[in-house]
């Protein structure tokens, strides 16, 4: 299921140091479109499920439940699924361009669809050219209108299937799925030095990018160690605005992990916003 349309390419392993204003020479964007203030309105839909509003598109993030009313037909609708685990996708997706025939899903590759899938949702003809199946490691370009151009980046979730980084106008948004530093207190020292450096090689790539807006796990599940992996993304690249996702309907360790950093970082600045994400439907508008 390729899109014909896309371009595709292949990016070799970049150097840790190589320096964000390349990366934007590479895909020409301007100190103007860096500068530039942009308005967006983010929804929690549920879990890991975020639709991002942006001037001339939307972006819906591993959408598994939660209310999709209120997106308007005028602009065009990009899909992102991270991976098929059951609370990060929902076949139900692809349905929606039964109502928004100006659709792009990006798929990742784990995601398998049966024959009867496919039948049952009409995945053939126009809606499979509108599907792009992506794997780690991969750099796709998506036109909006005219010069805006989305640059997608996808990365090896340290679970399954990859996250998303997403360059828009200047803007970064990323979207980690389930790529986390998921150590355990009861797993060997081995599984979780594996663990840590497969998130660490990953984290190498996130450093060159400075990001916007970020959707990122927050798991109880995880106990004492809950804030590891948040805390390595902070403090390996800037953030701006972070939303904690995967919270298995907990919201209350945002404020737990809010106090904690307070204490930790009691005197030095620390300039991300992290988000107050308390139930489901909840909205932001931001000016990044
Ligand atoms: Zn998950």
């Amino acid at each position: 299921m390729a899109c014909g349309y896309l371009v595709v390419s292949t990016i070799e392993q970049e150097a840790p140091l190589k320096s964000t204003i390349k990366w934007w020479v590479r895909h020409n964007i301007t100190r103007k479109m860096v500068g530039k203030h942009m308005n967006i309105k983010v929804t929690y839909l549920a879990h890991s499920g975020f639709l991002v509003e942006l001037d001339t598109c939307y972006m819906l993030f591993d959408y598994y439940k939660g209310n999709l009313n209120n997106i308007s037909k005028d602009k065009k609708l990009i899909v992102f699924v991270s991976h098929s685990h059951y609370d990060h996708f929902n076949k139900d997706i692809f349905h929606l361009d039964e109502e928004y025939p100006d659709i792009q899903y990006y798929i990742s590759s784990d995601v398998k669809l049966s024959e009867k899938d496919i039948m049952e949702y009409g995945i053939t003809g126009e809606l499979s050219r509108k599907i792009e199946v992506v794997k780690a490691g991969q750099e796709y370009n998506l036109k909006i209108i005219s010069e805006n151009e989305i640059i997608i980046r996808t990365l090896k979730s340290t679970d399954k299937g990859v996250a998303y980084l997403v360059t828009y106008n200047g803007k970064t948004i990323y979207h980690a799925g389930d790529l986390h530093l998921w150590v355990w207190q009861e797993e060997d020292r081995q599984y979780n030095n594996n663990m840590t450096a497969r998130f660490n090689k990953e984290m190498a790539v996130v450093k060159n990018y400075s990001i916007d807006v970020a959707f990122v796990p927050l798991d109880p599940r995880q106990e004492d160690w809950y804030h590891l992996g948040m805390d390595a993304l902070l403090d390996i690249t800037s953030i701006k605005h972070i939303f904690p996702m995967h919270f298995w309907d907990k919201p209350e360790i945002i404020q737990k992990y809010k106090e904690y950093r307070n204490k930790q970082y009691k005197g030095k600045s620390t300039d991300v916003n992290i988000v107050d994400v308390e139930r489901t439907g909840q909205t932001w508008t931001i000016d990044i």
